[in-house]
């Protein structure tokens, strides 16, 4: 178990939690007016699409049943062209689901990672595999490109927690304190803040400023991490992870009983004392590493439940303890949606231009910050 310090951290935040964000509108469909619709492709499972897939099945095939190939496999193989077609990239979150994960995603990674591929991508299409903020943020730093969400509805209880009013109300209490967001927030809420942070990199973002403050919004959870990592003083928000903070520590000490050699392995935004019975808290690429390289025996993913199938595939070997928290906002991408994204060019990703130039240089000074 971690021994961790339990710094002083100031929290603000709306007394009554603020509900779901209300889903973005669509975009104008000037792509699919621009480029056009693609037939739709055939979608029965047969022998040819049984062969054609075979050694994509066979990268999943720990973690899906065989039962449930012949459903995937015709939309794989149909995205999979679709995106030749198109010139387009799929961006996928590690939250993904495998079928998504492994057989049709060109890149995969955690919310820096995905920003950071955007920036690099030659194609004229970015389809996001994840929820929308992560789409509003490869549209800021693509603004020339097509940037698609296969499901508008796909929002974050983090990104919905915080308004840019809010932001503007704290700098207004806070003068000349740096404030650092979160990328798990709507573009508005980033064009007030001074820079962005993941969970990867918070505590490097929150020191650049060498300064004794800093405010790091909305996930308070988060927050109080860094907190425990830095001599900064923080000032939070009370925004949660509907996802994290389900998890309880007793939940982690029971799996600690059962198995003393058990490896837990803890997401920033879970509460403290859940953090407090980790081995180890890191992003979701820092977890995907140290499974990698070390190898336990047995370990406990303290994150969203498909990140361990996804790190299953790459490591046969090591058992998965499972408690299985699904994030609904994630799991509301598909893949017959994101075949029908790349068919009618949906949904398009706009951000109003005085807004997103503000955004840009938040997001972009989080990544041009030297590791
Ligand atoms: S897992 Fe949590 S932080 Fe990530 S998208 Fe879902 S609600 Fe948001």
């Amino acid at each position: 178990m971690a021994t961790i310090r339990t710094p002083e951290v100031e929290t603000f935040g709306p007394l009554v939690p603020r509900g779901p964000m209300a889903p973005p509108r669509p975009g104008p469909g000037t792509a699919a007016k621009r480029l056009g619709v693609l037939p739709v492709p055939p979608l029965e499972w047969n022998k040819d699409v049984e062969r054609e897939t075979a050694h994509l099945y066979e990268r999943v095939q720990a973690v899906v049943p065989p039962v449930e190939w012949p459903f995937f496999a015709p939309y794989v193989k149909a995205i999979n062209e679709a995106k030749k077609t198109r010139n387009a990239v799929i961006l996928a979150h590690n939250y993904q689901t495998p079928e998504i994960y492994n057989c049709v995603a060109d890149f995969v990674g955690d919310s820096l990672q995905l920003a950071r591929e955007a920036t690099k991508t030659k194609a004229g299409i970015i389809v996001q595999a994840g929820v929308h903020f992560m789409a509003e943020t490869s549209k800021l730093l693509n603004p020339d490109k097509v940037v698609l969400i296969p499901d508008l509805r796909a929002g974050c209880s983090l990104a919905s927690s915080i308004t840019g009013e809010d932001v503007r109300l704290l700098r207004e209490r806070f003068p000349g304190v740096p404030i650092v967001t979160y990328v798990n927030t709507s573009a508005d809420v980033k064009a007030e803040s001074d820079i962005c942070c993941t969970s990867s990199n918070a505590v490097q973002v929150v020191e650049s400023f060498g300064v004794d403050k800093v405010i790091v919004l909305p996930d308070e959870y988060l927050a109080r991490w860094v907190a425990t990592q830095t001599n900064v003083k923080i000032i939070a928000w009370k925004g949660h992870c509907e996802v994290h903070e389900r998890f309880t520590a007793e939940e982690l000490r029971k799996y600690r009983e059962s198995d003393p050699n058990v490896q837990i392995l803890a997401h920033p935004e879970c509460p403290p004392d859940v953090i407090a019975e980790a081995d180890f808290t890191g992003s979701t690429s820092a977890m995907i590493r140290f499974v990698k390289e070390r190898r336990p025996k047995k370990v406990v993913m303290v994150t969203e439940c498909s990140m361990a199938d996804n790190v299953q595939v790459e490591t046969p070997g090591v058992e998965f303890v499972r408690p299985c928290n699904l994030c609904p906002h994630m799991k509301r991408i598909t893949l017959p949606k994101i075949l029908d994204s790349l068919v009618y060019l949906r949904e398009e990703v706009e951000i109003d231009p005085a807004i997103a130039e503000r955004a840009r240089r938040a997001v972009e000074r989080m990544i041009h910050l030297k590791s």
